[in-house]
């Protein structure tokens, strides 16, 4: 009897890993991203927020908040929003600058 329920466990395990390792949530593609904000509007975790994306100001997605559910594809006029790996959107978030993150204060001058 305990050796199914360790049998059991071990699945539940598995399958578990299996399920955070194949999630898959949506991406903006700051290339085509105009930063009109109509995805932010419509999506229900409030995971879309002004970001910076090699200089130039795009909304960007919270991987992990992204529930995947697809609302902010459907709004999008310039069709550049797509579902990814999660990995590969958190890899990419790292090359990001929320806008909303102050700037470095100047180092003092030495007298
Ligand atoms: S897929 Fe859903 S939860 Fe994720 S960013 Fe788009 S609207 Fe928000
Ligand atoms: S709706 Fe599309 S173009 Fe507009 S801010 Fe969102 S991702 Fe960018």
């Amino acid at each position: 009897m305990k050796k199914r329920v360790a049998l059991v466990m071990i699945a539940l395990m598995v399958a578990v890993a299996f399920a955070v390792a194949v999630k898959n949530v949506h991406s903006i593609n700051a290339k085509l991203c105009t930063n009109c904000a109509e995805c932010e509007k419509v999506c229900p975790e409030d995971c879309i927020s002004e970001g910076v994306v090699n200089g130039n100001k795009v909304r960007i997605i919270d991987p992990k908040l992204c529930t995947n559910c697809g609302e902010c594809v459907k709004v999008c006029p310039e069709d550049c929003i797509s579902e990814i790996p999660y990995d590969k959107a958190i890899s990419a978030k790292a090359n990001t600058k929320a806008e909303t993150k102050p700037a470095a204060k100047p180092a003092a001058k030495k007298k």
